[in-house]
């Protein structure tokens, strides 16, 4: 059996700074996860908010939460700002992420206030706020009057760096950058599979120095041809990225940089491992493997939770309650005939309006319009919640020692208005606070 003070459902960027801080604040925390979500699969790039309200993106992503707060009273972001300065929990908490990040050698550019706009291996542009540094030479506006060579390779699948380059060329105009010239090549090198290879798969490969060297040397000849200042790679590498980046800089003489890239991206992995190895540096246990079936209740406050592993069932039992299962992806939404449910404690759900969905059936929550405008209805929906991150319903906090976190948590669509890791940051953190507050 598990005992602990705080015991932490999932594993992701929400439950990561959950853990944080409330190992910060001096309680025993245990992590459960049953596999992994959406953190993995993100582009590991933290966005804090890139639309406003209505829709318009912004570059100003304090301006977007403060125009969101205005209007929106049932986002998260509102929900935190009615006890603190919602500004300053998210550069508290973003610090605490960014410096978990960096002590283990994933780096982040930056600042709260103001988003940038990189290049994605889609050929057109991703909107956030903080980025790996490996991919700060990417940033639109550092390309102003540069000649940028796409750089691809035979097998990798999904990525074609010549139509990249052309789109790139013809977006960048619209927000007043002229490349210079922007061309595609693909490498063909001798220790690379020819088909289907994978973003995670080049990334080992580029880890490892015989390969690096080759590669480096194709990089050059490829940039003395074409008088090359900006060198865009689908990937630097999964552990050697900084390593890689200073030789390939070093060897072709150009400001080489790592596109953002689809999912599951290797930045993401990257920063996922360094976040769970800066949890763990905090004397948290992170138990992989383990899946919240159930729990035991009495009155208002949980008593237990139960674990499955393996087929096998036993409890944890924990002073406090941190439920950071996510969306639909991490699984803490699940779909039960025809109904949205929350997986482990059958919370009431609500809408991104802030309507309870009162059991309604999925078809009719998507009948509206089969191309709905403001984003899928299903990603508004989730947990209702109070300032220390308590699940409420209609005002009444459900279980005094259960807290929510993440994405999870309904009245915002992280999709529309690019706020993923942003919420999930910001409602860990104060979750953390207020969970060890409580057992404190
Ligand atoms: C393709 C994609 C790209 C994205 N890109 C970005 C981006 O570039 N920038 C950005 O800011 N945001 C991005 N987002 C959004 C962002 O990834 C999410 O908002 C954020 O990761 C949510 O974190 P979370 O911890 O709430 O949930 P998750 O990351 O989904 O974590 C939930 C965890 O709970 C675990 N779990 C679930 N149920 C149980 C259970 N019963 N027992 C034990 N464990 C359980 C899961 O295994 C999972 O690890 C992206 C999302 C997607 C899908």
């Amino acid at each position: 059996m598990i005992e602990t003070d705080v015991l932490v459902i999932g594993g992701g960027v929400a439950g990561l700074l959950a853990a944080a801080k409330a190992a910060d604040e001096g309680v025993e925390v245990v992590i459960v996860d049953r596999g992994s979500g959406a953190s993995y699969q993100s582009s590991g790039v933290i966005d804090v908010m890139g639309c406003l309200p209505e829709g318009e993106i912004t570059l100003s992503p304090l301006e977007g939460v403060t125009q969101t707060i205005e209007c929106l009273p049932q986002h998260p972001y509102s929900v935190i700002s009615s006890e603190r300065s919602v500004a300053d929990v998210i550069k508290e908490a973003t610090k605490c992420l960014l410096d978990m990040a960096s002590t283990h050698e994933v780096r982040f550019d930056g600042n709260i206030e103001k988003n940038v706009i990189l290049l994605n291996t889609i050929g057109s542009f991703k909107i956030t706020c903080f980025y790996q540094s490996t991919m700060s030479g990417g940033t639109l506006n550092k390309l102003d009057g540069a000649s940028l060579l796409v750089v691809g390779f035979n097998g990798l699948a999904g990525f074609n760096p010549r139509f990249c380059a052309s789109g790139f060329k013809h977006f960048a105009s619209k927000f007043n950058v002229e490349l210079r010239k922007a061309d595609g090549v693909k490498l063909s090198l001798p220790a690379l599979r020819d088909f289907n290879l994978t973003f995670i798969e080049l990334a080992r490969m580029i880890d490892k120095d015989e390969f690096r060297e080759i590669l480096a040397k194709k990089l050059r000849d490829e940039t003395v041809k074409g008088n090359t200042s900006h060198i865009a790679l689908p990937t630097l590498g999964l552990r050697k990225h900084y390593e890689s980046m200073r030789i390939l800089r070093e060897e072709t003489e150009a400001e080489v940089f790592e596109l953002v890239s689809p999912p599951p991206s290797v930045p993401a992995q990257r920063l996922m491992r360094a976040l769970e190895e800066g949890v763990a540096e905090k004397g948290v246990r992170i138990l992989r493997g383990y899946k919240a079936v159930g729990f035991k209740s009495e009155g208002r406050r949980v008593m237990s939770v139960i674990l499955d592993s393996g087929g096998k069932h036993f409890p944890a039992k924990a002073g406090a309650y941190i439920l950071a299962t996510g969306k639909f992806i991490g699984g803490g939404l699940v779909e039960e005939e025809d109904k949205v449910k929350e997986a482990v404690f059958n919370l009431p759900l609500y809408d991104e309006r802030g309507k309870a969905l009162r059991g309604q059936k999925i078809p009719r929550l998507l009948a509206r319009s089969p191309f709905p405008q403001g984003g899928h209805p299903l990603m508004g929906c989730g947990v209702k919640v109070n300032a220390q991150m308590k699940p409420v319903v209609e005002g009444e906090v459900v279980y005094e020692n259960l807290f929510v976190a993440g994405s999870l948590i309904s009245g915002y669509s992280y999709v529309r208005e690019k706020s993923g890791m942003g919420v999930a940051t910001a409602t860990g953190y104060v979750a953390g606070i207020s969970a060890a507050i409580y057992v404190g």
